[in-house]
């Protein structure tokens, strides 16, 4: 859908003036640089971290742009994609009058960053078998929702949404539609990012914490229009990705194989798990997964939660989600890991 962000922004985010960092007021490479407060003499580290890092993560902009397809100014990289997430409720929902639309059960990041900004939610339930209810969506649209969370794979079902559903909505919905694709890289499905050139109002997250391994470093990525991308760029930290973190994960995509490997070993792990779990008896349903994780309907969810934790082994009880009655949330293990938990399992059901 075709959107004027001038006059879904909030104003004063519209009128902001952005804050000018040093590395903004110069911006070359050499010469003396007493221009930051920075330490001359270096770090109490054996690495030096004494100069502020790239605000705007060109180089590192530049490699994810060629992986992922995009041009560098349709890419915002975040502080996790969690600040992402918290960026776009501060660029758009005014606290107390705008709405956030959100499709539980879901992931709980969304709700709480609406919280924090004092932004009211407008919550359409998933249909009961996962998927998005539009019907239900298109009637609880009104002017002053301006943002909608779809995540797919979704977080704690594991499926992809249709994708006929989610073009539907993001050509009907009159604000941003955020395509959550934290576990794309576990589905067969193509990223929503192919669409981004046809709709205005799409933007579509992704996370190094995932597949990539790289949980602890904290960078998440947005796609986007440039014009949205702009918005982001304005409202965020000057700073928010740390120089290690940048170093790191540019390194890390110097070679993509091993993420590959990974992802396959995952995805045959995920197999196994499925195959195994049907064998034990408190296992009443396993919902099929397009992610690192499956959600399964056990007989008594606390209890076995509980048996788990006496054997070292922690899930996720998802008991008291929305839809997800009895059910547990498994992230995918080692062979070793998941075995040991089948063996958990199967004791738990003695
Ligand atoms: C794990 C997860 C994220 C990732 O958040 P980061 O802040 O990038 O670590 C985002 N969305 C969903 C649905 C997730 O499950």
């Amino acid at each position: 859908m075709k959107i004027d962000l001038n006059t879904l922004l909030r104003p004063h985010i519209l009128a902001l003036k952005p804050y000018s960092s040093a590395r903004d007021e110069y911006t070359g490479k050499e010469g003396i640089f007493l221009d930051a407060n920075e330490n001359p003499f270096g770090s109490i580290t054996a690495e030096n971290f004494n100069r502020y890092p790239d605000p705007y993560q060109q180089a590192l902009k530049e490699r994810i742009s060629e992986i992922k397809g995009v041009s560098t100014d349709q890419l915002f990289l975040g502080n996790g994609s969690d600040e992402a997430i918290d960026l776009l409720f501060r660029a758009f929902c005014r606290p107390g009058v705008d709405q956030a639309i959100l499709l539980p059960p879901t992931y709980g990041m969304y709700e709480v960053s609406a919280g924090i900004n004092d932004v009211e939610t407008v919550k359409v339930p998933l249909t009961p078998d996962f998927q998005l209810d539009t019907r239900a969506i298109l009637k609880a649209i009104t002017t002053t929702c301006k943002l909608l969370f779809i995540c797919s794979p979704n977080n704690p079902s594991g499926n992809n949404m249709r994708r006929e559903d989610m073009l539907f909505l993001i050509n009907n919905f009159p604000g941003i539609v955020v395509v959550d694709e934290a576990y794309i890289d576990f589905s067969g499905e193509l990223s929503f990012t192919i669409e981004l050139p046809n709709h205005p109002n799409l933007l579509v997250i992704q996370t190094f914490s995932k597949a990539w391994g790289l949980a602890s470093l904290r960078l998440g990525m947005a796609f986007a229009s440039p014009e949205i991308i702009r918005i982001l760029n304005k409202i965020k930290p000057p700073y928010n990705i740390s120089g290690l973190t940048q170093q790191k994960v540019l390194e890390a995509l110097g070679d993509l194989s091993q993420m590959r490997v990974m992802t396959k070993d995952i995805l045959r792990e995920r197999s196994y798990l499925e195959k195994e779990l049907a064998e034990v008896s408190l296992v009443e349903k396993i919902y099929p997964s397009d992610a690192n994780f499956l959600l399964i309907k056990v007989k008594e969810a606390k209890k076995t939660y509980d048996n788990l934790v006496d054997e070292k082994i922690i899930v996720r009880d998802r008991s008291k989600v929305l839809l997800c009655d009895e059910c547990l949330r498994i992230t995918v293990g080692t062979r070793e890991e998941n075995e040991n938990l089948l063996k958990a399992l199967k004791k738990s059901a003695e």
